[in-house]
């Protein structure tokens, strides 16, 4: 098996020194266990946060979906795919326990690793987000940032399907673009815009009811200005703020939380555990009527995994940054 491991927790953002390639012998099988063939890994804003959750000298933590090569297990057949947390590893062997199989009666036709993009974690994440803590209704405007992201991109679209008027934000006119195709009324470039105040009152002068957090910091400062009475916050990452050591001083969230009467919660996805099979039918039942857009950014080939961890964190991706093992 070949695998990445961390040599260095990360100082500031992520770099190619931070990671080493190594070989290990894995064990024969055992009863219960299955051996596991990675097809496709998942990069996520998460993993830099990696203090909690690994040392030095682990194997880097990730999703992957896998094929199983060998089973002493007969709830995993070989030849099945599964969901795996082994991490950047392109052969694992598992107990089972922390293996989920795909849905059932995956169609042919939608790519296995969706599974970790719009019919996974980041699609699950804006259903229940927009669902659960947004409560967004038809004819309500919804303001998106990090909008052609994994997450943001399936937020406006599932916005839309619900009837809301749908705005967003991203770092490239590529990615403007890519956002006025899957329907979202309003985007804008907010590398470029200039002042994001004026942009968000061009896009939608009345104000926002429910605005889908995934940046933080100074967007979030503007943002909430320009809020409308009861309007809701659900903030679901902060990615301009992980890096940061010491975080800058804001404007006062307080004022507009007080005034308009807002409601801003946090949350994450594994809330709703006990439900994801309800919210991946859903996102699959949308994907294959051709309602939810899929668009995932692939890097070829294992030994390119850091550099397409670090790319999707500076934002090369348009939707999900999938690498594929070969
Ligand atoms: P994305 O596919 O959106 O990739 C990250 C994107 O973030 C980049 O493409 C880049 O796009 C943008 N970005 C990076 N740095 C900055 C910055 N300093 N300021 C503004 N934008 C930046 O990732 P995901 O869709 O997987 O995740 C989106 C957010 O959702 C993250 O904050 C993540 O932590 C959070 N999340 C939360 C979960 C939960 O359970 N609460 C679950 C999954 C994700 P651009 O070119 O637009 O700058």
């Amino acid at each position: 098996s070949r695998s990445w491991t961390l040599v260095k927790h990360f100082e500031g953002a992520p770099k190619l020194s931070d990671f080493k390639l190594v070989e290990t012998q894995l064990q024969k099988l055992k009863n219960g266990e299955v051996l596991l063939e990675a097809e496709c890994f998942s990069v996520d804003p998460y993993m830099p946060y990696s203090k909690t959750m690994m040392k030095e000298g682990d194997i880097m933590i990730g999703t992957q979906v896998a094929r199983v090569l060998e089973s002493k297990d007969s709830a995993f057949p070989v030849g099945s795919y599964v969901i795996s947390n082994a991490g950047w590893t392109t052969h694992s062997v598992s107990q089972g326990k922390e293996l989920s199989p795909l849905l059932k009666n995956w169609p042919d036709h939608v790519p296995k690793s969706l599974a970790l993009g719009t019919i996974g974690m980041p699609g699950l994440t804006a259903y229940f987000g927009l669902r659960e803590i947004l409560f967004a209704k038809k004819g309500e405007i919804l303001l998106i940032n990090g909008a052609a992201g994994a997450v943001g991109s399936i937020v406006g679209q599932i916005g839309k399907i619900i009837g809301c008027k749908v705005v967003g934000s991203a770092g490239s006119d590529d990615k403007v673009e890519y956002l006025k195709e899957i329907g979202f009324d309003e985007a804008f470039n907010y590398k470029t815009i200039g002042s994001l105040a004026e942009a968000l009152k061009k896009a939608s002068p009345e104000g926002y009811d429910c605005y889908f957090e995934n940046v933080g910091g100074y967007f979030a400062d503007v943002a909430l200005q320009q809020m409308r009475k009861y309007g809701r916050i659900a903030v679901c990452g902060a990615i301009a703020l992980y890096n940061d050591e010491i975080p800058r001083k804001g404007e006062y969230v307080h004022l507009p939380l007080l005034f308009k009467e807002l409601r801003m919660e946090g949350f994450t996805v594994s809330r709703w555990l006990n439900r994801y099979d309800e919210g991946l039918d859903k996102l699959m039942q949308w994907v294959v009527e051709g309602k939810l857009k899929y668009h995932e950014h692939i890097t070829k080939g294992f030994e390119n995994m850091p550099s397409a961890f670090i790319g999707m964190l500076r934002g090369d991706n348009i939707g999900k940054a999938i690498i594929t093992a070969k």
